[in-house]
């Protein structure tokens, strides 16, 4: 049976020019990056080479990129790490309400050690007003920690104004890029962010690595330590491999990315548009303002799991929201906070469309889920008491 890869904010495959350009690094150039004779000197040329393709992709200079073990740590990283070391200037963090758990659990994590975190709310579309932010500044805050855009729902937050708010305010400035980097261009000259999560599975790189950039003159402690690796901000032997893949990932994500963005988006809105063709689905977050490959709906009174399962069946792989969660039966807090109520959340189905969507894919989809959704209402009892 043919099969359809549809839940690239999950995972993306990686790309086979970087599994290319990994190989080497696995047994014929396996040198510790910090010895100091050649096979150590040609690993640590190599991880330098994959920091300047990083710090390119992102508009950063390279002394300002901070290999992790992915997208948690590096949001991990920047949130802990800037509370811990500007903790004497104030206690008080600013994120929203529909934050990755990467981001939420950290906060929540520094709730217990004193610090207060505000979490604000979303509009219907899971937009974050910048107005919210401003108002919700103590003289306490030290950093605003809001996504670039959202991995459930698509929605692209409005970072540059909300940047320009904490600047003025000499607040820093967090965002989690995870699920943008590499996907819609990044101006890290232009954009007043301070620190930027970054992870290079989403981008058609390896699983387990990933990267924080970090302004210059950021305040910020290491929460590794050990060794001197990475300037001495994240201790332990760099995971060379993954580095020069996430390099490889970023140099190639460069180049296609205007191209891919403007591919992926008339396939989206194809599949949003024919979807919101079946009674009573509805979108879920931004029409416009929201990442090229990505479509959330909720299809009412149908479970979004009974869905997967039958796409499945037919080949396709879909999601109901983040795979980080997929196993909680809890409905996802993220369309909760868009003031979805509890059954319509649970009706979510989650498509992420990648390198290798085609039309003749989206054409598919959309031949098979009239016919599951029309199958599954019959056996709903909400349908049936409609
Ligand atoms: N932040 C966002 C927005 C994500 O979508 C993810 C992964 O789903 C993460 C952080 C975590 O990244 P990683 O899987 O590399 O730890």
């Amino acid at each position: 049976m043919k099969r359809i890869y549809m839940d690239y904010a999950a995972t993306t495959p990686t790309h086979p020019d970087v599994v290319k350009a990994m190989k080497p690094y696995f047994a014929d150039m396996f040198g510790n990056p910090s010895s100091i004779h050649s096979f150590g000197r040609e690993s640590k040329e190599a991880i330098e080479q994959a920091r300047d393709k990083v710090a390119n992709l992102v508009g950063a200079r390279n002394e300002e990129i901070v290999f992790t073990s992915g997208g948690t740590e590096s949001d991990n990283f920047a949130i802990k790490g800037v509370a811990d070391a500007n903790k004497k200037k104030g206690s008080h963090i600013i994120t929203s309400a529909i934050e990755h758990h990467a981001v939420i659990e950290p906060c929540k994590f520094l709730e217990t050690q004193g610090f207060k975190v505000t979490y604000l709310p979303v509009d219907e579309y899971g937009m974050v007003n910048p107005g919210d932010v401003k108002k919700a500044i103590t003289d306490k805050t030290i950093l605003i920690s809001i996504m670039h855009a959202n991995n459930e729902i698509g929605t692209i937050e409005p970072i540059e104004e909300i940047g320009k708010i904490a600047s003025e305010k000499g607040i820093y400035f967090h965002t989690d890029a995870v699920q943008t980097a590499g996907h819609i261009p990044i101006n890290l000259k232009e954009l007043p962010v301070d620190l930027l999560s970054m992870s290079a599975h989403k981008l058609y790189g390896p699983k387990g690595v990933g990267a924080l950039y970090i302004r210059k003159g950021v305040q910020i402690v290491s929460f590794m330590h050990g060794g001197d690796q990475e300037h001495r901000r994240r201790a332990s032997t760099e995971n060379v491999p993954g580095i020069v893949g996430f390099g490889k990932a970023a140099e190639i994500a460069k180049s296609e990315v205007e191209e891919e963005r403007k591919r992926l988006t008339v396939l989206r809105d194809k599949l949003i548009k024919n979807i919101l063709q079946i009674e009573n689905t509805r979108l879920n977050g931004h029409p416009s303002l929201r990442l090229p490959n990505n479509v959330n709906v909720s299809v009412e009174f149908i479970e979004g799991e009974s869905m997967l399962l039958n796409l499945d069946l037919m080949g396709i792989a879909g999601s109901t929201g983040s795979a980080c969660t997929s196993s909680a039966l809890e409905p996802s807090h993220v369309l909760l906070a868009l003031g979805l109520s509890p059954e319509v959340a649970h009706a979510s189905l989650r498509l992420t469309l990648g390198s290798e969507t085609t039309a003749g894919d989206v054409d598919y989809v959309l031949e098979v889920l009239p016919g599951i959704v029309k199958k599954l209402r019959l056996m709903s009892p909400l349908y049936k008491k409609k």
